[in-house]
């Protein structure tokens, strides 16, 4: 039997595809796949034009549910919202009960429900952009739905991409679900008062987490004590100020 995988689109391709089999005269694998991704990709590509034109710097953090997303973005909403115009993106399956935390901090918020969807796409976001009033914010924050796994595989027209690690939930997490800590700019390793509660290895988790991406800035803190929060703080200010 013949092998062989290539990229068609369908429907289009469908007519050449059973053509070149026919042509091969013989049967094969053929592998019908990215098509949703690379048109999420032309999405998220307008969606970037769309907030560089505006002049604003964006980040998709990601997390599994509970690292301290929400927390950490409302620590950071805290130290930099009187010196920065700020927008956030809140993406959960269901409630608004993360959107109503930052409207408590009084800046811009949507929330976005996914229903069934377990990370956000471009085109959501894109509904959500819509909301704001682009011109005028210097930075613009999303927070993914809280899942380990496809958000890294979705761009949403971000100029980075951040995780966050929390200490529960273990240091084996990096070599585990590489893809995000690939994806990712930054690494935010959250709960660090925790650490002598746990078995949880600092050196192991940086290691493992550079072997997979050696350009990872990485930044343990605490959202509950503060501490290491600074150093999060200045990568922050710093792409903000590069925009
Ligand atoms: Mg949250
Ligand atoms: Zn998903």
């Amino acid at each position: 039997m013949k092998e062989a995988e290539f990229n068609v689109s369908v429907p289009d391709d469908v007519g050449g595809l059973l053509q070149e089999i026919h042509r091969r005269g013989g049967t094969m694998k053929v592998k019908v796949a990215e098509n949703i991704l690379s048109a999420n990709d032309r999405v998220a590509e307008e969606n970037s034009r769309l907030l560089k034109e505006s002049g604003v710097y964006v980040i998709n953090m990601m997390s599994s549910p509970g690292a301290g997303k929400t927390t950490l973005l409302e620590k950071t909403l805290a130290a930099l919202k009187d010196k920065y115009k700020i927008g956030v993106i809140e993406g959960d399956v269901a409630t608004t009960a993360d959107a109503e935390r930052i409207e408590k901090l009084g800046v811009p918020v949507v929330q976005i429900n996914t229903g069934s969807a377990c990370h956000l796409d471009g085109s959501m976001v894109r509904g959500a952009l819509e909301e704001f009033d682009l011109g005028s914010l210097d930075l613009l924050i999303v927070e993914n739905v809280g899942n380990l796994v496809c958000p890294a595989e979705f761009n949403l027209g971000e100029d980075h991409k951040v995780m966050l690690l929390s200490v529960a939930e273990g240091d084996d997490k990096p070599l585990k679900y590489p893809l995000m800590f690939r994806e990712s700019a930054a690494l935010v390793i959250n709960k660090i008062d925790l650490i002598p509660y746990t078995n949880f290895d600092m050196d192991k988790a940086r290691r493992d987490s550079l072997s997979i991406n050696p350009r990872l800035d990485v930044f343990p803190l605490s959202c509950r004590t503060g501490e290491g929060l600074d150093g999060w703080l200045g990568w922050l200010e710093s792409g903000i100020n590069a925009r």
